[in-house]
């Protein structure tokens, strides 16, 4: 059975594409897949273990074409290919924490790269002991890998990727184990150009425009210079995108995944089981709500739920987030969620 529909949540363009439950090679044909530049699509929501309805915990970001895994739970090449996102490369996996519900993915996804053909290496980031795991399951698996895997272990605050016009950062959580919550930052664009500004200067239309437009100063033929400065508005701000889970409420949280325009952020328990949450190192739906609250982020995505909660249930675990933050909603495995600029 392959049932699709399009909805919208509060606030946000929430894509729905398609729930799969017997269907493998099945997608939403009328999607474009081509009209947004970066979007986020959830590959499992679930925590803990997997349901019939709810794979385990893994998002994939796509920016300009690249590929961002955050966790890759049991199941997640499943996923991958349930999206039939045409996908190629992915240039990097960024693991929260090593246990098994974020993890048990990874030797699929790394031979299921094996597919393509491609000579960048791909880089996986996670705490202490994710080189052991992805180094041991090569060799116990046997793998035929035919690209490098380039493993960084990280532990504090720092940046831990760099690409064009863009940086991830991650920071510590306080979990059972060594955790990290993680942000993929846009630099600021530039202003919008002011053609009348430039015509009133003198500047002819053409390539000094281009030139003023990619932040170099021009000199006209009176000899005068022009700056860009005089022709295009105020720099505008990049796009932000935060993923947190498996963690107890850590000050400094808010301060890391500020203005986010999205943040994932695990909602596992709901308020009246924060004892539980507290004890297990996990955060309740209101607890992500307050940290989206505080943040200033532009919505709230709960995800990584507690295999205790039916579909139905989870309803409730939103209705207490919202109260505190009105613009949360749930994921939902195979959804797709654009992130488009706000100005
Ligand atoms: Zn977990
Ligand atoms: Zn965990």
């Amino acid at each position: 059975m392959c049932r699709s529909n399009g909805a919208v949540q509060r606030g946000c363009r929430v894509v729905r594409i398609a729930l799969f439950h017997n269907s493998l090679f099945c997608a939403n044909n009328d999607f474009s897949w081509t009209s947004m530049n970066m979007e986020l699509f959830v590959l499992g929501t679930g925590g803990m273990m997997p349901l019939p309805s709810r794979g385990l915990t893994s998002v994939l970001l796509r920016r300009e074409g690249e590929l961002f895994l955050f966790d890759c739970g049991e199941g997640t090449q499943v996923s991958l290919r349930r999206l039939a996102l045409r996908w190629k490369k992915i240039s990097v996996i960024l693991v929260s924490h090593t246990h098994a519900d974020h993890v048990t993915g990874i030797p699929g996804i790394l031979m299921l790269s094996s597919q393509v053909e491609r000579n960048e290496p791909l880089y996986i980031i996670g705490p202490p002991r994710i080189r052991e795991y992805v180094e041991e399951s090569r060799r116990i698996l046997d793998m035929y890998i035919n690209y490098e895997i380039v493993v960084k272990e990280v532990s504090g605050a720092e940046t831990v990727f760099e690409g064009e016009g863009y940086r991830i950062r991650c920071r510590a959580v306080h979990h059972t184990k060594p955790c990290l919550a993680y942000c993929l930052e846009e630099q600021p664009r530039p202003g919008v150009f002011d053609p009348q500004a430039a015509a009133a200067l003198g500047v002819p239309r053409g390539p000094m425009w281009s030139t003023l437009q990619s932040g170099t100063s021009v000199r006209l033929d009176s000899g005068a210079e022009v700056q860009p400065g005089q022709v295009m508005g105020p720099q505008r701000r990049g796009r932000k995108f935060s993923f947190v889970t498996d963690t107890t409420w850590v000050p400094g949280l808010p301060d890391f995944i500020a203005d986010s325009d999205l943040l994932i952020c695990e909602g596992m328990f709901g308020e009246d089981l924060e004892e539980d949450a507290e004890e297990k190192k996990h955060l309740t739906s209101t607890q992500a709500a307050r940290i989206a609250l505080q943040g200033g982020v532009g919505r709230l995505g709960l995800i990584h739920y507690s295999p205790r909660y039916t579909e139905r249930e989870l309803k409730r675990l939103l209705h207490q987030a919202r109260r505190i933050f009105p613009e949360t909603f749930l994921t939902r495995d195979l959804q797709a969620i654009d992130l488009p600029f706000k100005e």
